[in-house]
């Protein structure tokens, strides 16, 4: 069964029953009212002024055409065959009958037309409110409250793409394309309702457990995308699913439904049933995240630093900085677990910022030591896509005496792939000053060696996994090698990251690997542990 979406002129026109009640109640009243003006001694008394009635009724049921035929109906009903007086039987006057006419029609007319323009406006500000302004679609409050019922399943898609379409094609490409997947959706499942619940996301509501046919249906957008008058379009989204258990259920299966697709797009799933352990999660991080605002006012984070070593010098070149929160009560909060769910609030920005001028701070300290000092910092994709990160950064750099040279962007390769045009255009800027770009957790993405040509890259830093199963995994250990090559080729450095191993250490030193990093040398240190290592390894 097809879950209505509320249907406005049913509820502000009468319905067929009403209208044929209000029909025979009009044809009833008319002579009626006829009749009582002649029995009551003709057109002279007052009972003439009922009429009015039944005209503002019709005006009011079935607008201006309705009220100005009820108007002409009921002005000749009291027209030539009332007489002034019945006793006398004296008769109306022409100019008197047809005058009283006109002015029906006036009063039933403009009281149609008037209650004509009163629908037309709730229907617009109805229509408006029921649904998307951009794309006409119907929007969640157009689901039927009714219909909350027979509603079992319920699905949320989040089109994860949208801006890199709206930045690629414009907005107007985008609106056609959801409601080109809008209206494919609805033709592959009749019986669903679905409505535009926000810019980018659709919501599918259910009669039936429709969870299979809409996973293999999902997957093959995902796979072929979608076709815009002739183009191919990729549409990468993630579907979550949930279940209502019945009334007032389906506000909380759509809740969970949209964190089931959120945990999805986090784990790179291409669907994901909701489970309450999701909830649980949404909930910590939204209670990390109340508090991580004040954690850096407050000093609760600091950051590590690792060492980085030159292969083949076995000289230390200098560190990469890591962020460490070390809560009041939970103890020590990894980075992994908190950075996930930062990068998806605009407290991003200060949290890169404040890392930015911290590590900057160790660099000055190292190099008035006499250090080597490079210093690496990781750079979210939201950061890149923050329109003043660029100024603020240059900013922060400019305040310390570092050379720009010794700075290192680490960003990984899907946050370039967010807007790559974009993204190149901003690691330009960056590079005019000479400050230097890696890819992080090289191996781990798509790993296309297309990117460094693509972007201004200095560093490609293999991933930690993928170094750790090179000693293990003889085809690991070739791409790894063909990794290095080809870097060597472009002039792209290569850091062998995880490094925990002396044997792991001998293998990308014959390969060639230039730097490396990790456990073998040391964990992240804080800042008196790195001055006090610095001091050790070069002493
Ligand atoms: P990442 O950028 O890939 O950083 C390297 C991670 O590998 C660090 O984990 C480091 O402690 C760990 N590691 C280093 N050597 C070894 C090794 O030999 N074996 C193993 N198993 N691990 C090793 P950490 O500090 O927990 O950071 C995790 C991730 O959190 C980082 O991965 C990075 O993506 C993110 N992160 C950390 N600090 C920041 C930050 O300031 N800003 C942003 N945006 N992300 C950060
Ligand atoms: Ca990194
Ligand atoms: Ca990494």
């Amino acid at each position: 069964m097809k879950h209505d979406t509320i249907n406005i002129d049913k509820i502000i026109y009468p319905s067929g029953k009403i209208k044929t009640m209000l029909i025979i109640l009009l044809a009833l009243m008319l002579p009626a009212i006829s009749y009582t003006v002649y029995i009551s001694g003709g057109i002279q008394y007052v009972y003439s002024h009922s009429m009015y009635i039944p005209i503002l009724l019709a005006g009011l049921c079935f607008g201006i055409k309705g009220g100005a035929g009820v108007a002409v109906i009921a002005g000749l009903l009291l027209g030539p065959f009332i007489p002034i007086d019945t006793a006398s039987g004296e008769p109306q006057l022409l100019a008197n009958w047809i005058f009283r006419v006109c002015i029906f029609l006036l009063v039933g007319a403009s009281n149609g037309l008037l209650f004509d323009l009163l629908r037309k406006k709730i229907k617009s500000i109805v229509d408006l409110s029921t649904h998307h302004r951009d794309t006409g679609l119907p929007n969640s409050s157009s689901l039927c409250e009714n219909a909350e019922n027979s509603i079992h399943m319920v699905a949320s898609i989040v089109i994860n793409n949208y801006y890199n379409i709206i930045n690629s094609f414009g907005k107007e490409i985008f609106t056609e394309l959801i409601k080109a997947f809008y209206q494919s959706l609805q033709e592959s499942f009749e019986s669903a309702t679905v409505v535009q619940a926000d810019s980018c996301k659709l919501w599918l509501c259910f009669g039936a457990d429709t969870a299979e046919e809409l996973k293999n249906a999902t997957t093959t957008y995902q796979k072929e995308g979608l076709s815009l008058k002739g183009i191919p379009m990729y549409l990468d989204f993630s579907l979550g699913i949930a279940y209502s258990s019945g009334h007032d259920e389906i506000k909380k299966a759509l809740q969970q439904a949209d964190i089931a697709a959120f945990h999805a797009r986090q784990e790179n799933l291409p669907h994901c049933f909701f489970d309450e352990k999701q909830l649980i999660n949404e909930n910590n991080n939204l209670k990390l995240l109340s508090q991580f605002s004040q954690a850096m006012n407050a000093g609760e984070t600091e950051l590590h630093y690792q060492p980085q070593i030159d292969l083949r010098t076995r000289d230390i070149i200098g560190v990469e900085a890591l962020m460490r929160w070390k809560h009041p009560k939970r103890g020590f909060i990894p980075p992994q677990e908190f950075i996930k769910a930062v990068e998806e609030t605009y407290l991003i920005n200060p949290l890169t910022e404040w890392v930015i001028d911290k590590s900057l701070r160790i660099a000055e300290v190292l190099k008035n030591k006499g250090f080597a000092a490079s210093v690496s910092i990781n750079i979210s994709a939201k950061n890149l896509q923050n329109p003043g990160f660029f100024d603020r950064a240059m900013g922060i750099i400019k305040d310390h005496d570092v050379a720009f040279d010794q700075i290192v962007f680490e960003m990984t390769e899907s946050s370039l792939m967010h807007d790559p045009d974009a993204n190149k255009i901003l690691l330009h800027k960056f590079k005019d000053y000479h400050i230097k770009l890696a890819i992080d957790d090289f191996g781990t993405g798509y790993s296309s060696l297309a990117y460094l040509k693509r972007f201004p890259i200095d560093i490609i830093k293999l991933d930690r996994y993928f170094i750790g199963q090179m000693t293990n995994d003889q085809s690991v250990a070739y791409i790894v090698q063909a990794a290095i090559e080809l870097s060597h080729k472009l002039h792209v450095t290569v850091v062998g990251e995880g490094v925990e191993n002396t044997q792991t250490e001998q293998m990308l030193q014959n390969m060639g690997c230039d730097i490396v990093q990790g456990y073998y040398y040391t964990r992240p240190l804080d800042e008196a542990g790195i001055l006090a290592w610095y001091q050790n390894h070069i002493s």
